[in-house]
């Protein structure tokens, strides 16, 4: 789970991780006023989505007086930065920055523990940095028995900075993130920049923070943060209807028995040169009602072209689901085209069932699929 900055910045501040003043505002006048309120000349305008990049897509922005703060909110306020609707912004006294730096602890599944990265080459292109120069981006695994002592903490400062004042305020932000992450259950606490200020004082001017949902229960000051987006809100309600979905980008819908086929459906699709619109576990049973949930599920989805039921009839007998899905068939009002691999226990029987309706029905996993893809007019490979 994502939360926005100015909700991370919250927890930075109750971790003793220093953050500049911000007002939180939903429109322009509210910016104004933030901007009276924080008495500093300068402010800075930002963007609340979640999702990072913010300010290469013009949704940071620094104000001089009143009537820019109001001006730039009202262009961040709306703006679409990366498929998420700004509708929150920041209004945060502008800091004099000397340097950018770069710091983070995430899990490294590698090492089973968590990581320290730290570069001196913080700011908005530490993407190219981990690319071009990934040696001046510093990593250390946390020991989970040791943690961050002091000595660690210290050592650590010493890669970025030489100046004792800084090197210690470096170690106790380093030591309070630390603790942040672990105690929140987080996967991801990240500042960019942490900046040193003219006047030498360390400052986290952003701050991310992602937490391992399977931890949440133990979380509710961090669960009330949520704010679903719209997919997530869709695969809420389909794990409602006993539904496991996912949402992909492509355009075939798929409708599965099973999670492991349906994982090896979605390989199919891209084998053959698709794109699953979805993952779909509609579970056993041929039960008309979850035909008609799922489709419903799928065809939600604008971008879905075709959509591919595939089925397995181990328990469930095949000429029960093809049943199933001329009863749903019946209710559902669609001209998307409908591909069908029915096999397993009376498959024979399940296909003659589905040969009088517009079902297409295919033989095999291969030919449902090869046929979907044709469908969207993606260029089929192999
Ligand atoms: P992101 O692009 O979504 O990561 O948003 P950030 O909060 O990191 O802001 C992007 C960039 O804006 C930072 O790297 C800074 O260079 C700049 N910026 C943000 N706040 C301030 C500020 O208070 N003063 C100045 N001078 N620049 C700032
Ligand atoms: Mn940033």
């Amino acid at each position: 789970m994502k939360i926005h900055e100015y909700q991370a910045k919250k927890f930075f501040s109750d971790y003793k991780i220093p953050v500049e003043r911000y007002k939180l505002c939903v429109n322009a006048a509210e910016a104004a006023t933030a901007w009276s309120e924080i008495g500093t000349e300068k402010v800075v305008v930002k963007a609340q989505v979640l999702t990072g990049g913010r300010g290469k897509a013009g949704g940071v922005k620094l104000a001089k007086n009143e009537a820019e703060t109001q001006a730039h909110a009202k262009t961040i306020l709306g703006m679409d930065i990366k498929g998420f609707t700004v509708e929150k912004v920041i209004v945060s006294e502008a800091v004099h920055i000397e340097s950018e730096y770069y710091v983070s602890f995430v899990i490294d599944r590698n090492t089973k523990s968590v990581l320290l990265m730290m570069s001196p080459d913080g700011g908005m292109d530490i993407e190219a940095v981990a690319k071009d120069t990934p040696d001046r981006i510093y990593k250390y695994s946390i020991d989970p028995l040791i943690g961050l002592p002091d000595y660690l903490a210290r050592k650590y400062a010493f890669r970025l900075f030489t100046e004792i004042g800084q090197v210690n305020q470096m170690a106790a932000i380093l030591q309070n993130l630390y603790r942040l992450f672990i105690e929140k259950d987080a996967s991801l606490t990240e500042i960019n920049p942490l900046v040193r200020t003219a006047e030498g004082y360390l400052m986290a001017i952003d701050a991310k923070m992602t937490f391992d949902d399977n931890a949440l229960f133990r979380h509710p000051d961090v669960v009330a943060l949520f704010e679903p987006t719209p997919e997530e809100k869709i695969e809420t309600q389909a794990k409602e209807k006993g539904f496991s979905y996912v949402h992909l980008d492509g355009e075939i819908g798929c409708m599965v028995n099973g999670a492991g086929l349906a994982m090896a459906t979605m390989d199919m699709i891209k084998l053959y040169g698709g794109h699953p619109a979805n993952f779909l576990d509609i579970g056993g049973s041929s039960n008309p009602q979850k035909v008609i949930d799922a489709m419903k599920l799928l065809l939600n989805d604008k971008q879905v072209k075709v959509v591919l039921i595939n089925i397995f009839g181990g328990i469930t007998r095949c000429d029960d689901v093809a049943r199933g899905l001329i009863t749903a068939f019946e209710e559902i009002n669609t001209t998307i085209p409908v591909v069908v691999r029915l096999t397993g226990t009376n498959e024979k029987e399940g296909r003659e069932l589905l040969k009088d309706t517009l079902l297409i029905s295919a033989d095999t996993m291969s030919e449902a699929t090869r046929m979907a893809v044709k469908v969207t007019g993606s260029t089929l490979k192999q």
